[in-house]
């Protein structure tokens, strides 16, 4: 999926390779920051990512979701594309540069910080900056059975906006007990004949209201306590192998289509023995978006696995970027 080009204001360009705030990211965190830290005159670039079919990439995960009914001021709902091209062209608005780049190392060792875009090992850095907001957000888990990542694309799919269209009249499944598993299977819905959520135990652990409206929907069914143990077909998904944690019991599902929605991780790789990180991976802050390395702010999915919601992201990275702004005061740069 491609996210429109949105010219920043001109003439409100950032400072070129030197910089007083980059932000890595640019979901609904990192793009919330790049709106305050902008209208603060901060002048901030935002690496926004690159283009793949996965949530790691511009927009982050709400790219890859449909409607979202709770993310206030949205009486009927919004699409999740078309929210967070809103955040890019109201953060492109107040002058925040914005790169179709990833970060390929950071040194965070001094100030300023150096980031990397392209080749890691060259020797100088790509961008130097005074403050960084990490928020680069979560990415979909995968099941790591034998078939998942050879069909990937060719059955296998952690997307069903981008890719429900392809299972018109066709048997799908959804692998998943939570909130996102629901809502692609009620999405999906739209184009199979038929959908099975394939979950690990009895009880689902998607809200009430998502189960509500999946356990109503004539066309999804449930395989309780069932894991998938490996994805069928040589160059095309024909079908899962499941076992019962229950019983032991295996049993082949014939199926066009799997969609993974086991949940994420944090990418964090970037930061590995840079900035903290909890016994999950996700990154520590304190004092509001303070990571253990003064000038280095993070917000959003990358440090929270609690919430992960778009609206607490966007207000995270609201502090984020007010906490950029204290620190560079309090450098008499601000
Ligand atoms: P999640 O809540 O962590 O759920 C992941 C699901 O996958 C769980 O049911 C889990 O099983 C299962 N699972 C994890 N690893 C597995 C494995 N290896 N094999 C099989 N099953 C596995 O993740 P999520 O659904 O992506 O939701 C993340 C957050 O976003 C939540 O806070 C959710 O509320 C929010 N969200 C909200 C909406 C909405 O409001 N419309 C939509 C999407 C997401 P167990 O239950 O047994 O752990």
């Amino acid at each position: 999926m491609s996210v429109p080009e949105i010219p920043g204001r001109p003439g409100s360009e950032g400072s070129g390779t030197d910089r007083e705030v980059m932000i890595l990211g640019s979901g609904p965190a990192g793009l919330t920051a790049a709106i305050y830290t902008a209208r603060a005159d901060l002048r901030p670039l935002v690496l926004e990512g690159e283009p793949s079919s996965t949530s790691d990439q511009p927009g982050g995960q709400l790219m890859l979701t449909t409607e979202v009914e709770n993310y206030p001021g949205f009486v009927d709902g919004v699409m999740g594309p078309e929210l967070m091209t809103s955040f890019r062209a109201q953060a492109a608005r107040f002058g925040a540069e914005i790169k179709t780049e990833k970060a390929t190392r950071v040194d965070l060792t001094g100030t300023p910080i150096g980031v990397w875009t392209g080749d890691p090992a060259a020797a100088e850095p790509t961008y130097t900056t005074r403050s960084l907001i990490v928020a680069t957000g979560a990415r979909s888990l995968m099941l790591g059975v034998p078939g998942e990542a050879r069909l990937l694309g060719h059955g296998v799919s952690t997307c069903a906006t981008c890719d429900g269209f392809f299972f018109r009249n066709q048997p799908i499944a959804v692998v998943g007990g939570g909130d996102s598993a629901l809502e692609e299977a009620i999405f999906l819905s739209k184009f199979a004949s038929s959908v099975l959520v394939i979950h690990r135990r009895k009880e689902l652990r998607a809200s009430k209201i998502m189960q509500d409206r999946a356990m109503s929907n004539p066309k999804i069914s449930f395989l309780w306590d069932s894991v998938v143990t490996e994805v069928l077909g040589e160059d095309k998904l024909t079908g899962v192998r499941v076992r019962d944690v229950i019983t032991g019991a295996t049993s082949e599902v014939a199926l066009d289509g799997c969609f993974v929605a086991i949940g994420h991780a944090p990418n964090t790789s970037l930061f590995a023995g840079q900035l903290d990180t909890d016994e999950n991976g996700y990154l520590v802050t304190r004092d509001g978006t303070h990571t253990n390395i003064p000038g280095v702010f993070a917000c959003g999915d990358v440090q929270d696995h609690v919430y992960r919601q778009a609206v607490t992201a966007a207000g995270s990275g609201c502090m984020a970027a007010l906490d950029v702004e204290r620190h560079l005061e309090s450098l008499g740069e601000g």
